[in-house]
């Protein structure tokens, strides 16, 4: 697990975020440290109040670059103006805030499920329906924790997922290490069946968003899992496949169990099925056999499946795993590389929400924003903002249509129409 250190800037909302996200890390299995020079990552929660404080910032985030591998920034400055950031020629994350903790990590899978009990948390109930996963990968230190996936019936999650919504819930999160393969130990995956079921079954209003599936997993039940995806309209349009890399080499070496056909197959069958759809995957860059060619790979796999919601990692060894006692790469070839995707990131991430601007969407209000804003999300998980919502009458919970009006690097912005 990481090492991580954090500071926050600004007022009393970004230090909630911060013991949020903190809070989380510690979950995972992350640890503090004393200072930035100590910790595989640095996370800066940036304030962007008046000028000066937005030059503060840029010195700060100048100075962490150079103490630490790795550097993320999130908070009002992140958001606002992020391109600050790569414009003075600072290579950072730039994260909403609640995409920090999994972006803290190897590329591991999250461990932030205990058990398979549900949660609910506002309007948003969480459902692991399985615990563990049926890979081994050589850079991953959760595995030690999960085991091998363990799959409830699908009945028991179908139970569950109700007694949420009849709790309230208004987003029901599928989780897991790795959803796909639930049902794989009984030699059938039924990711496809319990989603089905739970859209026909369960009376409500309510919105279901599938977490984390490895490519492997649904490559299988592709059709039959997009088919489930064009016929509901509760489920979001949105599956997260971490793909890690685009050279088959290295996919051999972190023993992921896909071939990057695989995954390039799963995204065509959705792009057949659905209209409009977000595709979400992970890279890690700077893997210790990834030569330039590789890397060049996954640039072009990223250039040709275009995800609108990435997560990019640097390589970093964890003790006690296979991966640790590989020669590692430079730093400056990993600092390299993942500035170029980062920058491909913003790029295509930005363009995906520019082509939303003057839309109209239907949206889930999910939860509290900063100040009087509430998060929206629409049917692709598409993250869409309204400000000054008490005015507006948006309560979280509520379906609404919105304008979407513009776009920062990380999420939309709607009005109520
Ligand atoms: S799929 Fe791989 S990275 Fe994810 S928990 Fe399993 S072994 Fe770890």
């Amino acid at each position: 697990m990481a090492r991580y250190h954090i500071e926050t800037y600004g007022c009393t909302s970004n230090r909630g975020e911060s013991r949020q996200i903190e809070r989380k890390l510690r979950d995972a299995g992350h640890r503090p440290v004393d200072g930035p020079s100590e910790a595989d990552v640095a996370i800066m929660n940036s304030c962007t109040v008046v000028e000066k404080t937005e030059r503060n910032m840029l010195r700060r985030a100048e100075e962490l670059q150079a103490e630490t591998a790795d550097l993320i920034v999130t908070g009002c400055m992140a958001i606002a103006q992020g391109e600050e950031f790569a414009e003075a020629g600072i290579d950072a994350r730039v994260l909403h805030w609640d995409e920090v903790p999994n972006a803290v990590g190897n590329g591991e899978c999250p461990t932030t499920t205990a058990g398979t009990e549900p949660i609910l948390d506002g309007v948003v109930g969480i459902l692991p329906i399985a615990r563990g996963c049926m890979s081994d990968c050589s850079y991953c230190i959760t595995k030690h924790a999960t085991g091998k996936i363990d799959s409830p019936p699908v009945e028991e999650n179908v139970e569950k997922a109700r007694a949420l919504v009849h709790a309230g819930a208004k987003e029901i999160r599928i989780t897991g290490q790795d959803t796909g393969v639930y049902g794989w130990e009984e030699g059938e995956r039924k990711l496809h069946r319990l989603l089905d079921r739970i859209c026909t079954e369960i009376d409500g209003d309510f919105r279901v968003r599938v977490g984390m599936a490895n490519p492997k997993g649904i490559h299988g039940i592709r059709e039959e899992l997009a088919d489930v995806f064009a016929e509901h309209d509760e489920l979001y349009n949105f599956i997260h496949a971490p793909v890690q890399s685009g050279s088959n080499d290295v996919l051999g070496d972190m023993r992921r169990q896909h071939q990057v056909d695989e995954f390039v197959e799963v995204v065509e069958t959705f792009d057949d099925r659905l209209d409009y759809w977000t595709l979400s995957t992970d890279f890690i860059v700077g893997f210790p056999s990834e030569t330039d060619h590789d890397h060049a790979q996954s640039m072009a796999l990223f250039r040709e499946t275009r995800p609108e919601k990435v997560n990019v990692t640097r390589f970093s060894k964890r003790p006690g795993t296979d991966a640790a006692d590989l020669k590692g790469l430079g730093g400056q070839v990993k600092k390299d590389r993942s500035k170029e995707m980062s920058e491909l990131k913003q790029q295509i991430v930005g363009e995906a929400y520019e082509s939303m601007v003057g839309e109209t969407r239907e949206v889930l209000a999910v939860e509290e924003g900063t100040g009087d804003s509430v998060k929206c999300r629409d049917g692709a998980y598409r993250q869409i903002i309204v400000q000054n919502a008490s005015e507006r009458g948006v309560e979280v919970g509520e379906f609404l249509e919105v304008e979407v009006t513009g776009h920062s690097t990380v999420y939309a912005f709607g009005e109520p129409v």
